[in-house]
């Protein structure tokens, strides 16, 4: 991608996230701390959707920068593919929180609010044209594929995403991060399969195939 294009994009991205800011249209807009809109190369090949920025996130006004997000960086470092290759953004730009005695804690984001946010992703999905997109954990994906996507049956499949994007769900990082034992290494086993997946389709896409990590689970 060429200089001009890069910077071009760049641009785009942020008059997009400034407009986001200004964002009231939901109650989280009014509560959170930080705007979250995502970051990453302009001109990514792949593109990450989460759910929704968490008390971290918040504070720090970047995407999976928690102990998801390490992990989710492990994931990718599995495949070749370090945080600064991609773009990560997440269906809501705002931390979804609900009041309790210790403060304000983490939900998933209902329905209206990802409605209200969707046409800031759909702005930055069309910005960056990744060649694929992985969405991480179920309310992710069934903001792009419908109420009756079911992560334990429909993960690991590739899809036509906005914009005709192939795009695959996987379990959430923070999913993985509540398994342990047996579970947990069956889950892994499972998102290791949807990371492959991955990595070959964004090789068929065009680019060179990197040389690959063992064929084995547990590197991440
Ligand atoms: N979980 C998410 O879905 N998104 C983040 O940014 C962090 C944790």
């Amino acid at each position: 991608m060429s200089l001009e294009e890069r910077a071009r994009r760049s641009r785009l991205l942020a008059a997009a996230a400034a407009k986001t800011a200004a964002c009231r249209l939901c109650a989280i807009g009014s509560e959170r701390r930080n705007n979250v809109y995502g970051e990453g190369d302009p001109c990514a090949r792949l593109m990450i959707v989460g759910e929704g920025p968490g008390e971290t996130e918040d504070l720090l006004g970047r995407p999976f920068v928690g102990r998801a997000g390490q992990l989710l960086e492990r994931m990718l470092g599995a495949i070749d593919l370090a945080r600064e290759d991609v773009y990560i953004c997440n269906t809501v730009k705002c931390r979804p929180t609900s009041p309790s005695p210790r403060g304000p804690k983490n939900r998933a984001p209902e329905p209206g609010e990802m409605a209200n946010c969707r046409p800031y992703l759909d702005e930055q999905i069309d910005i960056i044209r990744p060649s694929a997109i992985l969405a991480l954990g179920a309310p992710a994906a069934k903001s792009f594929l419908g109420r009756e996507f079911a992560i334990g049956k429909m993960r690991g499949i590739w899809y036509e995403g906005p914009l005709g994007i192939p795009l695959i769900a996987t379990y959430h990082p923070a999913y993985l991060l509540r398994q342990t034992g047996g579970e947990l290494e069956g889950v892994k086993r499972l998102v290791w399969s949807d990371l492959k997946a991955v990595r070959t389709k964004l090789a068929e896409l065009g680019k060179p195939a990197p040389p690959g990590p063992p064929e084995q689970v547990g590197l991440f």
